[in-house]
């Protein structure tokens, strides 16, 4: 008899487990994603007609965060990231053709050109801004209808670094130039595959100016003072008390 395998079984961004949150064990598939620890965890897509077990649930991956440790939260997290650039590079992006799984690596490859697709990360920046020493800029996503203030964050454009991006974001969201750029962590965050790399920065000058389509609203707060702000498990949340209460910057 086969050993069983611990697997990560999703429909789209919905994980199978039971009541405990505890995955299930399974006999491997040819189509399942193996683990670095070989065959003992997989990652399997749920497809739509197949049904869920007695005794399962489906849980959007998003809940988990809060109630798995970190390690187990990034394994879940790189197993929905794995499955989902499978599912979209079922073709050569070079020359149209159907592509194959590689047998070892984490690629596609195209059996006609032989270019290989591997799975790409989207680094995303992240800043927490200080004025003074008891002021944090926070800011309102336009699209959130709750009223939680975030941090600034959006994505590295092509050929800029890591700093260029924080500068040019602060000053298109919120149209403010900072300085003293440092970076404090990162955190893989799978909505859909970004990597969250963590800065903060100290006011320089301007005045806010928001980027109506991205952000409601943005002030500084005091940091007596704040409004309802990011969860905790969430790099934006360890970010602000870092600042505020000097932690440190771990995540568990
Ligand atoms: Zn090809």
């Amino acid at each position: 008899m086969s050993e069983l395998s611990l697997a990560y079984i999703f429909h789209h961004h919905q994980l199978l487990v039971d009541k405990n949150l505890q995955l299930p064990k399974v006999e491997k598939l040819a189509s399942d994603i193996g683990f670095s620890s070989g065959d003992q965890v997989i990652a399997r897509d749920l497809l739509a007609d197949d049904a869920i077990p007695e005794g399962y649930q489906l849980i959007p991956i998003r809940q988990l965060i809060s109630q798995w440790t970190k390690p187990q939260f990034e394994q879940a997290s790189r197993a929905v990231q794995l499955l989902e650039w499978r599912r979209n590079h079922k073709f050569c992006s070079h020359c149209g053709h159907k592509t194959e799984v590689h047998p070892v690596e984490y690629a596609m490859v195209c059996p006609a050109c032989r270019y290989h697709q591997y799975p790409r990360v989207q680094p995303c920046v992240i800043t927490v801004i200080t004025r003074g020493q008891d002021e944090i800029l926070l800011a309102k996503n336009a699209k959130n209808t709750s009223n939680m203030y975030g941090l600034i964050a959006g994505f590295v454009e092509v050929g800029e670094t890591l700093e260029e991006a924080v500068k040019r974001e602060t000053l298109e969201e919120v149209g403010l130039h900072v300085k003293n750029v440092t970076y404090l962590s990162s955190q893989p965050w799978p909505f859909p595959s970004n990597l969250m790399l963590a800065f903060k920065a100290e006011y320089e000058s301007g005045d806010i100016v928001l980027q109506e389509e991205e952000i409601s609203d943005a002030q500084f707060f005091k940091f007596d003072q704040l409004p309802e702000t990011p969860f905790s498990g969430s790099i934006a949340h360890a970010m602000i008390e870092h600042v505020i209460h000097n932690t440190p910057m771990q995540l568990d």
